[in-house]
């Protein structure tokens, strides 16, 4: 007798729905993926428990006509897709026509089901993958689909859920991803009889964000968009002040598909290179548009991978449109009028609030956007050639200096500089000046340089708010900048007193290694005996005193291997150099040292130090008010 059998159609709709449904979270991402499939604009997804006793999905999409209600179950039944060639450029969220089987198959359905145009719709029930009862119906225009009794007939997948609250943490997850992909739809999540979220389906991918994200995320955002022929790329990245410590508020969508993309993942990321402390992660909503025809999304099971045709052009589209965003963040609070985008983010417009009308969420949008502050301030704008620093007065026309006395710049020398006798003189002369690069050709706005608190924050009055700027970051940042810039060799400075370093083994390899990377930015070190190197020369702008200590670290952080490939090392050095290099906490810094950070920073050029962290910070009048009590 045959040892081989075919399996029963019922065996292996069950087969298969192992593999599409999981858990209760993947028959809402199907259920959902199938009403935006009909065209749907309006979605509201219901739950009980976890999800796996009661789930319904109802939409206002083009329903189904009483024939096609029962064929839907069908394995392989799919309205989406008609031949081989349909297959290479699918529009749709579905086209395998598997979730209807596999869930039914698993499960008590019921469907209810009309199209617009139809007097009366159709009623469908099924339980275990088997039509029970078929029939006419009253129903609203669109489809209502509730799966009861999840895993009923297969104990063991029942066995494999987790408690019914994280399977319900699930369910919401993943109903929050797919809205998030549809700003066009409004989506509305009800669990246990609560609304857990509602997005308005305006279409404005910013109060589809605010609306499903939070206020708290979405303040952090900063919008983004760029195109590229026929591709395009919308959505937010964060701040990289709103690093986050794992990737779980990375959103990517392709043409409305939610996607797993390691490309996407890292053309996000390398934007933040040097902005982003080790460790932490941006997070994004990125939607990618483009043709159906360059990107194949079936080759994977689930659909949450696919494969463009074009990886190089999309990893570049996405990197410049982050890139492009993080440039223009503004951190001083002055230049938000110029930023319509994350002004509507934090403020969707009235219509698009509306649908939305929960007031407990509406936000406080005028605070954030400060309308009448812009209106309330002139700019001062020069114009012509720049003019030279004694004639910049103008513009700081608040500014008052009762201590300031006109300094030749070349005398002005770092605060800690002088106590170090291993300097040559003419290395003792380094000004915060050197750093900054044509910030004098920028427009800034008023401001007053109040002076500085605890050796360490320049506090300056501008525009009516107090801003706050960590003197050491900001000019950490400044110099890492300008030695970025250099395409050629760091300049070195010998040092007058050579350093003895004694190292071990590991350590003196990664120093022959890294030696040419090494003395190209300005460190000389030579073998001398077995195992010790003297360093004979370190870059001109450090402190000799430091010398031993940046080496140190240096060789500490290419054994940590936190610099895994030359260009990383070379910024991990650059980061040591520039962090050795600028003015130090806890030392009384020259009042015109301080202006020229102030000034870079309002310049808007210098926003976060080399690790990310955040070099300014604005108090506004408001926020001191309220701590004192002014306003409530
Ligand atoms: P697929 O989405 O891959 O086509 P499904 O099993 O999810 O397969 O759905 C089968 C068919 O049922 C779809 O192709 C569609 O014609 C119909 N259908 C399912 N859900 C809906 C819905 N909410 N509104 C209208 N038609 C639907
Ligand atoms: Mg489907």
């Amino acid at each position: 007798m045959s040892e081989i059998n075919i399996l029963s159609p019922h065996v292996a709709d069950m087969i298969a729905a192992g593999e599409v449904v999981e858990r209760p979270a993947s028959v809402i991402k199907e259920l959902m993926e199938n009403a935006f499939d009909a065209g749907a604009h309006s979605v509201t997804v219901e739950i009980r428990d976890g999800g796996a006793t009661f789930i319904r999905v109802q939409d206002d999409g083009k329903g189904m006509a009483p024939e096609d209600a029962g064929i839907a179950f069908l394995r392989h039944a799919t309205s989406k897709l008609h031949d081989e060639a349909g297959l290479e450029a699918i529009g749709t969220m579905g086209f395998r026509g598997e979730a209807l089987a596999a869930i039914s198959a698993v499960s008590e359905v019921e469907l209810l089901t009309r199209r617009p145009g139809d007097e009366s719709g159709t009623r469908v029930t099924l339980s275990a993958g088997d039509i029970q009862d078929m029939g006419e119906a009253g129903c609203p225009a669109g489809t209502v689909m509730q799966v009861k009794s999840l895993f009923f007939n297969t104990p063991a997948r029942l066995k494999f859920l987790k408690s019914d609250r994280a399977e319900a943490s699930a369910c919401v997850q993943t109903a929050l991803r797919c809205a998030l992909g549809r700003p066009e739809v409004s989506v509305r999540l009800i669990r246990d009889g609560k609304e857990e979220f509602f997005s308005p389906g305006d279409g404005k991918i910013e109060s589809c964000v605010y609306a499903l994200l939070g206020r708290d995320t979405a303040k952090d955002l900063l919008p983004i968009s760029l195109e590229d022929g026929d591709m395009s790329v919308s959505g937010f990245v964060s701040s990289p002040a709103a690093g986050r410590g794992n990737r779980a508020m990375q959103f990517f969508y392709c043409n409305g598909r939610l996607i797993r993309s390691a490309l996407l993942q890292s053309a996000v990321e390398q934007a933040y290179k040097n902005t982003l402390l080790t460790g932490r992660y941006p997070a994004c909503v990125v939607y990618l548009k483009l043709s159906n025809a360059a990107v194949d999304v079936n080759v994977h099971p689930a659909k949450t991978e696919v494969k463009f045709s074009q990886e190089k052009r999309v990893f570049d589209l996405v990197y410049h449109a982050a890139l492009a965003a993080l440039t223009k963040e503004d951190r001083t609070g002055l230049d938000a009028a110029a930023k319509p985008a994350p002004a509507k983010l934090y403020a969707p417009s009235p219509a698009a609030a509306a649908p939305a009308a929960r007031p407990a969420a509406r936000p406080d949008f005028y605070r954030s956007m400060k309308a009448e502050d812009f209106r309330a301030h002139n700019y001062s704008v020069k114009s012509g050639p720049a003019p030279r620093r004694e004639e910049a007065a103008p513009v700081l026309r608040s500014y008052e200096q009762p201590y300031q006395t006109r300094l030749d710049l070349s005398a002005v020398k770092m605060p800690d500089s002088t106590k170090n006798e291993a300097l040559r003189p003419e290395q003792s002369v380094k000004t915060v000046e050197n750093s900054v690069q044509s910030v004098e050709n920028t427009a800034l706005p008023d401001y007053k340089l109040l002076g500085e608190a605890l050796k360490l924050y320049i506090l300056v009055e501008t525009r009516g708010e107090l801003l706050l700027i960590d003197k050491h970051a900001a000019h950490e940042r400044m110099i890492f900048d300008r030695l970025k810039r250099q395409e050629r060799s760091v300049m070195a400075q010998t040092l007058l007193e050579s350093v003895t370093l004694h190292l071990g083994e590991e350590e003196r390899e990664l120093l022959e290694e890294n030696g040419e990377l090494l003395s190209e930015l300005g460190f000389e070190i030579e073998a001398y005996g077995e195992d010790d190197y003297i360093l004979r020369a370190v870059p001109a702008d450090m402190e000799p005193a430091d010398a031993r200590a940046a080496v140190e670290e240096i060789l500490e952080k290419l054994k940590t291997g936190k610099a895994p490939d030359p260009k990383a090392a070379r910024d991990e050095i650059l980061h040591t150099v520039a962090c050795k290099a600028a003015i130090k906490a806890g030392y009384n810094t020259d009042r015109q040292e301080l202006e020229r950070i102030v000034r870079a920073v309002l310049s808007g050029q210098v926003k976060y130090c080399p690790h990310g962290r955040p070099v300014s910070a604005v108090l506004s009048r408001r926020e001191l008010d309220k701590l004192f009590k002014r306003i409530v």
